[in-house]
């Protein structure tokens, strides 16, 4: 049977999400020329923007879930209209009605994790910072030069620790003087608001802010684009305001103001591929490349599809709980791109785009073609 949400409510909900840009549409599809779906399976956001305008979603259908907020169609679009918080809105009238298909099930235990433990991936919330032990991290304390906020992948992921012990241990080398706030630290809730679950992202930015500013934190380094996109663009909602750093980019400062040193080469040819939340939703495209570029021995090849048209991994828009089809992977796509330009390794900055990569590397049986890595891995290897 399906579900059409009442007329009010959608027309209500989208109105608040800026929706009022909808009566610009007119229709062109240049949104879906460039929309990933599109290059797995039939879909359109056009579509979608269409039905809202007139209040006549079926939200109980799977095609309000599938946008990943990767950011392709806004930019394209010509009249300004807002596609992912429409999406958004929608999916938040679906959470209301509790009107799920079977592919978003599992987002709905992330979300019951995040309510119970602060983490999407059923991690217990004093074992946070059980990756860093025997690493010399030390508690966040005011005065230091900045707190690392770890994230929940890092966090728990056992592909994603290393990531965290390859930060921790640049920023040690390097001198740093940081902390961080281990069992104190919460989800910064990006995902989960991309999935209609307002509340849950409220209540974990507020208990994230009362922690900041309780422990005197004013600068952050993070790992995750996501959580530098709502500490940097979502935050400011409640009225705070952090400096907010990605890692790529402190790294290259540290590097530049001659406090970290990179001795040894890395005789590896490497393609860079743009995370949605540190390309196009917050236009950091050089400094992970200049970074990259100042390894020893490196060389750097680009992918079809880069920087501005990077290419989604998938994992937005809370997809990376919800189930995709093999045959239906971004990620799988990504990677044959990487192999066509005869990269050994595909090199990112984003914990969803490596859990991504990686299971496409598992998949397609990619093992011994082409590695994955996290920018800080590398740093690690040639310090
Ligand atoms: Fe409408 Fe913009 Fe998509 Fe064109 S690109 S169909 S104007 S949403």
């Amino acid at each position: 049977m399906e579900t059409v949400a009442p007329f009010k409510e959608v027309i209500e909900e989208i109105k608040d999400a800026g929706g009022d840009a909808l009566r610009f549409c007119f229709q062109c599809g240049l949104c879906d020329t460039v929309c990933p779906w599109n290059r797995v399976r039939q879909f359109s956001i056009r579509k979608i923007i269409r039905e809202a305008t007139f209040g006549l979603t079926e939200i109980d259908g799977e095609d309000i879930w599938r946008c990943t907020t990767c950011g392709r169609c806004p930019q394209q679009c010509p009249r300004g209209v807002k596609q992912i918080a429409v999406g958004v809105a929608l999916r938040r009238v679906a959470a209301e009605y509790e009107v799920f298909p079977a592919s978003v099930r599992s987002a709905r235990t992330a979300r019951a994790s995040l309510i119970s433990e602060g983490n999407p991936l059923q991690g217990e919330r004093n074992k946070r910072a059980d990756w860093a032990t025997g690493l010399g991290v030390k508690t966040f304390t005011e005065g230091m030069d900045a707190l690392y906020f770890v994230g929940c992948y890092l966090s728990y992921d056992p592909r994603m620790k290393k990531v965290a012990t390859a930060t921790a241990n640049i920023l040690k080398r390097a001198g740093v003087e940081f902390g961080i706030l281990g069992a104190k630290e919460s989800c910064c809730g990006e995902s989960i608001r991309k999935t209609g679950s307002e509340k849950v992202f409220k209540s974990l930015a507020r208990e994230n802010i009362k922690t900041f500013v309780d422990n005197g934190v004013k600068k952050i380094i993070v790992s995750s684009p996501h959580c530098y996109h709502t500490f940097k663009n979502e935050y400011p909602e409640f009225m705070v305001n952090f400096e907010v750093v990605h890692i790529s980019q402190y790294l290259f400062e540290l590097i530049n103001s001659g406090r970290l040193e990179l001795t040894k080469a890395y005789e590896k040819k490497v393609t860079y591929h743009d995370p949605c939340y540190l390309g196009r939703h917050n236009e950091i495209y050089d400094q992970p490349r200049d970074l990259l570029k100042k390894i020893p021995g490196l060389e750097m090849v680009e992918m079809a599809d880069s920087r501005k048209e990077s290419l989604c991994c998938g994992g937005g828009g809370g997809r990376i709980w919800m189930d995709t089809p093999m045959e239906e992977r971004f990620s799988d796509i990504r990677l044959k791109q990487a192999v066509e330009v005869g990269a050994a390794e595909l090199v990112t900055a984003c914990p969803y785009c490596i859990t991504n990569f990686e299971e496409s590397r598992l998949n397609l049986e990619y093992d011994e073609v082409i590695a994955i890595k996290d920018i800080t891995e590398i740093i690690q290897e040639v310090l």
